[in-house]
């Protein structure tokens, strides 16, 4: 049998399995603390366990971490790395520093099986899952990077990298679990932000199992649009996701994000505004509106800047609050919707 990694496990999942190996509980928690401390990288690091102890855990299990192959930089400050994985797949993690604040957009499956007309990613296909292990990992590696670099400590997490994290339920809610344990990595709920395209039944289940920030990428409020835009959105139409949404868990006084990318002469209208605000009526919601950032690949362009004003303006008259979000890292394709890395067997797309 293989070989367990034990950062696939939760804190009580790996009590349970050093019980069954004989050992007290407490190694469990023991244990779980010293996987997340920084640069341990094997048994012999964690020196309150014994030498017996610690042979018997090298023996039956393992741990892994990441380490990104490439870094690259954004003249706006944004980092890009990429990560190699076990089996040879690349996934894409981007810091986005913001003022005060340093967020980390994280991502969950290798590939994507959405296929969103606008998204680089969706090109790839869907590929494979990300492991608790893998998700927590990019994390980890990357806070270890930015203390050494003098910063505190990573501030945002936002599940908005490669893939669609609730299409990877099981090991998206162990990989919070552990980010979210203060013997783990100690982030904050209100912290953490999923995002998804609308996979309405896992909606509720995620904010009933743990009360983190929910983005929904919205991108057009009717379905004629939508369907065009997200093939997903034939499945689970506008209004249905968002009642998923104002029955969403929401803790007090926090918002759902929606996330609306802007085409020109597609979802940009002042009549697309409106209609947003009237979907929008009674949902605790602010509005992120994202100019399109154009590519090579599709054909979309971004509207004028007035014509995103002149929405946003009508959002905000409506009591909306709208942030028009500035593209960062466009120029080292680490924008939103732009992450497709190389070598996941194929050419660089
Ligand atoms: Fe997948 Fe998100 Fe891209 Fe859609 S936008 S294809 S859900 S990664």
């Amino acid at each position: 049998m293989d070989k367990p990694n034990l950062k696939n496990f939760t804190q009580q999942e790996l009590t349970d399995w050093v019980v069954q190996l004989g050992m007290k509980s407490f190694r469990g928690k023991q244990i779980f603390c010293w996987l997340y401390r920084p640069d341990i990288t094997d048994f012999s690091q964690m020196t309150d366990i014994s030498k017996e102890v610690r042979s018997q855990l090298a023996e039956k299990s393992f741990f892994s971490n990441l380490q990104p192959e490439i870094e690259e930089r954004s003249k706006d400050g944004s980092v890009k790395y990429a990560f190699r994985l076990e089996d040879g797949k690349v996934i894409e993690s981007v810091l986005i520093p913001e003022e005060e604040r340093l967020t980390l957009c994280v991502s969950s499956q290798v590939g994507c099986a959405m296929g969103c007309r606008f998204c680089l990613t969706g090109t790839m296909g869907f590929v494979r899952n990300l492991s608790p292990a893998e998700i927590v990992g990019q994390v980890q590696s990357i806070s270890e990077i930015v203390k050494k670099q003098g910063y505190n400590r990573i501030n945002n997490l936002v599940f908005m990298g490669m893939g669609e994290p609730l299409a990877n339920f099981d090991n998206l809610i162990t990989a919070l679990s552990n980010l979210m344990n203060q013997n783990g990595l100690d982030f904050s709920s209100r912290r953490i932000t999923v995002s998804t395209c609308g996979l309405i039944p896992k909606i509720k289940e995620l904010g009933e199992k743990v009360p983190v920030n929910l983005a929904i990428s919205l991108h057009a409020a009717d379905n004629e649009t939508r369907n065009k835009l997200m093939p997903v959105n034939a499945t689970y139409p506008v209004d249905e996701l968002l009642a998923a949404c104002r029955a969403y868990p929401l803790p007090n006084r926090r918002k759902i994000m929606i996330e609306y990318i802007m085409l020109k002469d597609i979802n940009d209208s002042p009549k697309d505004a409106k209609l947003l605000i009237k979907k929008l009526h009674k949902l605790a919601a602010k509005v992120n509106l994202l100019p399109y950032n154009e590519n090579k690949v599709f054909d979309f362009k971004s509207p004028p800047r007035e014509r995103v004003e002149q929405f946003q303006t009508i959002l905000r008259d409506a009591g909306i609050t709208a942030l028009l979000r500035e593209s960062r890292g466009s120029d080292i394709s680490a924008a939103c919707g732009q992450l497709a890395t190389l070598n996941n067997g194929e050419e660089e797309s």
